[in-house]
């Protein structure tokens, strides 16, 4: 088998599975006062604590939350909210159209219910918005900007974004900056003390860490609105009794992330381009999607023109090859990906698409097995869409 999906979800590690089978046993709400409490309360704290080194924040900007799709609808309805409330105006909402569906969604569910107005920035033909974009687009009106979110790094075509020139400008204008970072967390050097950033979102299942946990990163002079109401946990922007195994273990592989990226963004780096080179030795046409070089070292995102991703993802499966069409599909129902229409692809070509996202297992004998397999599915593919 070949694993070639880290994007989608990758294995944990070792040492984050110890830690979260040794606290499964231990019984202690984190909230409560008595030993067993407090108990947990010190694995909870030395777990933000660890978070916040390995991505240069404070121990206190660390906020829990049940992953990235939860930490993005508090960071865009949260910061909505607490903007509007100080100042009606601002009812304008900056955010690239080439953000993950947690994203994307909850910025489109603010338009809808709550009377915010969208405004998607433009993006080159990477993916990637400018910050001379993001400067156009807050200086039609300053004042009515209730806040900007772009992802770190694109999960589907690996684009880097310039962060902190984005950053950079919203701060000329003292607008708060929410990035996404799910896919740069452990790739990349992802310091949100250094960003400037007001918010920030990674998950522990991306990094090796356990599912269902994740963290926004909050500065301390933003308090979202709460989406989530309840005991009061968490700064009181986000209640609900802590998961203390699953911050144990998702604190041990967040420093183990941070300790290990440079190592493992040259050694991923390196097998991804000699993925590249598979491919486009075996099926000369198919176009790399993203920035050819600011990516993120673990994606290579592919194009087949007259294929259907759905088809070719299916024929790599039968091969043991298991990858991602890199879009999400609607109702069962492939789609072109809003990435790639965003970043000016034909729809057509915009539907042959092949994430292959690679890990901390990921092999050359992987890499081989798509050099066999690629070549014999792309003609099966195209002699399926002729047909
Ligand atoms: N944001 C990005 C960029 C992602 O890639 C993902 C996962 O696919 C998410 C958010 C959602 O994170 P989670 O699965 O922890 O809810």
């Amino acid at each position: 088998m070949a694993y070639l999906d880290h994007a989608a979800t990758t294995p944990m590690l070792p040492e984050a599975v110890e830690a979260m089978a040794a606290h499964l046993s231990v019984t202690g709400n984190a909230s409560s006062l008595h030993a067993a409490g407090r108990r947990a309360r010190r694995t909870v704290e030395e777990g933000r604590e660890a978070l916040a080194e390995a991505l240069g924040a404070r121990p206190s900007e660390v906020v829990f939350t049940s992953g990235g799709t939860e930490a993005d609808n508090l960071a865009v309805k949260g910061l909505y909210w607490s903007r509007l409330a100080e100042d009606p105006r601002r009812t304008r909402v900056l955010a690239s159209p080439v953000e993950h569906h947690a994203v994307l969604d909850a910025v489109d569910w603010l338009g809808t219910h709550e009377g915010a107005r969208i405004e998607y920035l433009p993006v080159d033909g990477y993916g990637r918005v400018h910050p001379d974009a993001l400067r156009a687009a807050i200086e039609k009106d300053p004042s009515d900007v209730a806040l900007i979110t772009v992802m770190w790094a694109n999960n589907e075509i690996g684009t880097v974004m310039p962060v902190r020139g984005l950053v950079a400008v919203g701060a000329e204008f003292g607008i708060p900056v929410h990035a996404d970072a799910v896919q740069a967390f452990g790739q990349l050097d992802v310091d949100f003390g250094a960003s400037g950033l007001a918010a920030m979102t990674v998950s522990g299942h991306k990094i090796g860490g356990p599912y269902g946990i994740g963290a926004l990163l909050l500065g301390r002079a933003h308090t979202p609105v709460p989406v989530l109401h309840g005991g009061g946990q968490e700064r009181h922007v986000r209640s609900g009794t802590l998961d203390v195994p699953a911050v144990a273990a998702f604190a041990v592989a967040g420093r183990l992330a941070a300790e290990r990226r440079v190592d493992f963004a040259r050694e991923v780096g390196a097998l991804r381009d000699e993925l590249v080179k598979a491919v486009h030795d075996v099926v000369p046409d198919a176009v790399l999607g993203g920035d050819p070089a600011d990516r993120l070292p673990a994606n290579a995102h592919f194009s087949f023109p007259g294929c259907e991703g759905d088809a070719l993802l299916l024929l790599l499966d039968a091969q043991g090859i298991e990858c991602s069409t890199g879009s999400a599909c609607t109702a069962g129902i492939a789609q072109p990906s809003h990435v790639l229409l965003a970043a000016g692809s034909d729809p057509d070509l915009a539907r042959g698409t092949l994430r292959f996202s690679l890990g901390h297992t990921s092999t050359a004998a992987d890499v081989d097995a798509v050099r066999r397999a690629i070549g014999p599915a792309v003609d099966r593919a195209r002699t399926a869409g002729l047909m």
